[in-house]
């Protein structure tokens, strides 16, 4: 009828030029033989409603409820409200069946093993994973180091970094469903005998050519930062010498091993294991530390040699101020915060760290706008928190449910993820949200306001969780004496502007605008837990949303505005961007003169035009403005309420010293960030974005 074409146009004319072109170029479905399109962006939308909400009727939604859900799913993605990720967007209801992004493959000292998870078994996975658009990370701390003993063959290893050019290698031969080039994160633990190479993997003169598709974390322990900060020196293990560290195991949790009182897995956990097939609660007090497990190693004669921290972790630092890799993963706080601890322990994450995963478990990611949220009430700009809540709760039952929706490549991928039913609500266009409220992105201001919207998405996901339970089951490993809660360890506001050294207090206009957030009550809310248990192991994560973001129109993820004009380089072809929202306050200012805006357009900041006013240079502080320390807070303000992880990029000036990359790798260790990336403008030359327009 007329009134749905009408639907049709209004709805489409949210959508930028940029969000169009992204469509056409990899989302719209086509005709396979004539290549025509098949759909538009309203139909995309439509379809990826439709087929998440059909999942429903499973679970005996009748055929009115099923539609009424297809509503309010199509409604708030083509509003753009919240996105779910590029794979969801892609995939449903066609022949490729991967909904998710994120994947972690284990990887075992061995070509194959029969449970499938050896080296090469590990590449079969990933090369299915990344055919349909998953991103994968793996740890490589098993593997035993470069040049020793191959019994079968009475031959030499070759290490863990020359098997991670053979992923490297498959990665650039497969591309994402024809859509995207792969992603992967190759973690080593710090205790590896091959951590030096490792490190150097990817700086000097081997950035820009070796492992091109990968991010590379070193894994750091609290064992290992404290002897950093006092300059001891910590043991490098060959994995294959300890039962400990590594090595190939006979049971499900072996993982956890590097963590377990040995004797007290043989006695208990292998005869519960038997009993109740495969799950088994653990008791925490058995728990070893990571230092008591390389003790253990060292009797075992595991040890290759002994390094000083501090000289280890400044190559880690030389690197990442030379090509912006490797970043760190604090392993340590990962698995202290992981709620399903019991389940095993967690040595790697997704490509882009937003998901410190078990082995073999994926996970499916979601976006909400915040811009959206900004809205004027009675001549004031407020947020619109009730509709925020609404949100939070479709978008949690939204990702539930691609749980179900999932085709999974292997069975193995399939039964770890339906063991945790991980999902991962996250957000973009928070710093457009801010500048709509005229709050400056590095201020105390903005970091508290981050803090009491990542507590307040993490108390609505969660409920939300409790609700789709209360339906549907909780998750199957739910053990409501277990499971943990992070609230009991995340770091209250003052503490985060204490170990940074920041004076500054929020003011009264961001305390009142987040009054609501104090009133949320977390004992309640733990009350329904215990009563009617959890669908998600996890319900929040922070996403880069890359391409989302470009979808929806807004800045992404937590990241600050990159510049207010630039080139950006994607797949498809160079974009030239002038940031509408700014292009907007140089209206109300008269400044939006042609020649004014192609000289901006040429630095793509205005920080430094003295000509420019003052307010309009604070509120539009670019990414390379904000000073570091901003930055990491941020990460630390939405790490504190998140039960996965946070992306982020520290992204830094190109005269910035190695000295400042020091720094905030420390600082982030102190504030309870999970994994730390930086980026020095111009280190690499291969960038996915620069400043300005080029000529
Ligand atoms: N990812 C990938 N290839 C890409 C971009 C992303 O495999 O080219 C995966 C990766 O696991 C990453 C996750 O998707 O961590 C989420 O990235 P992002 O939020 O940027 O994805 P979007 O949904 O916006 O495309």
């Amino acid at each position: 009828g007329k009134g749905k074409w009408k639907d049709f146009n209004e709805k489409d004319l949210l959508l930028s030029y940029n969000a169009l072109k992204v469509l056409e170029a990899r989302y719209l479905l086509k005709d396979p033989n004539t290549l025509r399109y098949i759909e538009t962006p309203q139909m995309l939308f439509r379809r990826v409603a439709r087929f998440l909400a059909s999942v429903e009727r499973k679970y005996g939604k009748s055929e009115a409820e099923v539609k009424q859900l297809e509503e309010k799913f199509y409604e708030m993605i083509s509003s753009l409200k919240f996105v779910p990720n590029s794979p969801t967007l892609m995939n449903s209801e066609t022949r490729l069946g991967i909904l998710s992004a994120c994947f972690v493959i284990p990887v075992k000292d061995a070509m194959t093993t029969p449970e499938g998870d050896g080296i090469y078994d590990a590449l079969r996975a990933t090369a299915l994973v990344h055919q349909q658009g998953g991103g994968t990370g793996f740890d490589f701390s098993e593997l035993r180091p470069k040049g020793d003993v191959v019994a079968s063959t009475a031959g030499v290893a070759s290490g863990p970094v020359s098997f991670m050019k053979v992923f490297d290698a498959s990665t650039d031969v497969i591309k994402q469903g024809g859509k995207r080039r792969g992603a992967n994160m190759g973690v080593m633990h710090a205790w590896h005998a091959d951590i030096e190479d490792f490190i150097r993997a990817k700086t000097g003169q081997l950035k820009d050519v070796q492992l091109q598709n990968f991010n590379i974390s070193v894994g750091a322990y609290d064992y290992f930062m404290e002897a950093v900060v006092k300059g001891e020196s910590v043991p490098l293990i060959n994995p294959r010498k300890t039962k400990i560290a590594g090595r190939d195991h006979e049971y499900y949790i072996t993982k956890a091993r590097g963590y377990m009182n040995e004797e007290w897995i043989q006695e208990v956990i292998l005869s519960e294991l038997e009993e109740k097939g495969g799950v088994v609660s653990l008791d925490e007090s058995k728990v070893i530390t990571v230092d008591e497990a390389l003790v253990i190693a060292s009797k075992e004669g595991a040890v290759v040699r002994y390094v000083n921290a501090k000289s280890l972790f400044d190559e880690i630092v030389k690197g990442a101020w030379d090509s912006g890799d490797p970043g760190l993963l604090f392993i340590d706080t990962i698995n202290r915060r992981h709620p399903v601890w019991y389940l095993g322990k967690i040595n790697a994450t997704n490509p882009c760290g937003e998901e410190p995963l078990l082995p073999w478990e994926s996970c499916n990611l979601g976006s909400i706008n915040l811009e959206k949220f900004v809205i004027e009430r009675n001549g004031k700009v407020e947020i619109d928190w009730d509709g925020l809540a609404e949100i939070i709760s479709y978008g949690v039952r939204f990702l539930d449910n691609v749980i179900d929706a999932n085709r999974y490549p292997l069975k193995q991928i399939e039964d770890a993820t339906k063991r945790t039913r991980k999902v991962g609500l996250g957000v973009m266009g928070l710093a457009r949200m801010f500048i709509k409220l005229g709050i400056a992105y590095d201020s105390v201001d903005a970091i508290y306001l981050s803090y009491q919207l990542a507590k307040f998405i993490f108390y609505h996901a969660y409920k939300a969780s409790i609700e789709v339970a209360k339906e549907k089951g909780p998750f199957p490993t739910y053990d409501s004496k277990l499971y943990r809660d992070i609230w009991e360890s995340a770091l209250d506001f003052n503490s985060l502007l204490q170990i940074a050294e920041v004076a500054d207090k929020p003011s009264d206009y961001v305390k009142k605008l987040t009054s609501v957030v104090d009133k949320l009550d977390f004992d309640l809310l733990k009350g329904e837990r215990l009563k009617y248990g959890l669908r998600n192991s996890t319900v929040v994560s922070i996403a880069p949303t890359g391409t989302i973001s470009i979808i929806a129109g807004t800045s992404s993820s937590i990241e600050p505005l990159f510049a207010l004009a630039f080139v950006r380089n994607v797949a498809v072809g160079k974009f030239i961007e002038i940031d509408p929202l700014f292009l907007e306050y140089l209206r109300k200012y008269e400044l939006d003169d042609p020649e004014v805006i192609q000289k901006i357009a040429e630095s793509g900041i205005i920080g430094d035009n003295v000509f420019m006013p003052r307010s309009l240079r604070k509120l539009f502080r670019t990414a390379h403005e904000v000073p570091p320390i901003y930055h990491v807070l941020h990460q630390a303000a939405w790490q504190q309420w998140n039960d996965s992880g946070t992306s982020k990029t520290i992204n830094l000036r190109s005269e910035e010293p190695p000295e400042t990359v020091e720094k905030v790798y420390l600082l982030a260790w102190k504030l309870g960030i999970k994994g730390i990336t930086v980026y020095r403008d111009k280190s690499k030359q291969q960038q996915v974005i620069y400043f300005g327009v080029k000529k």
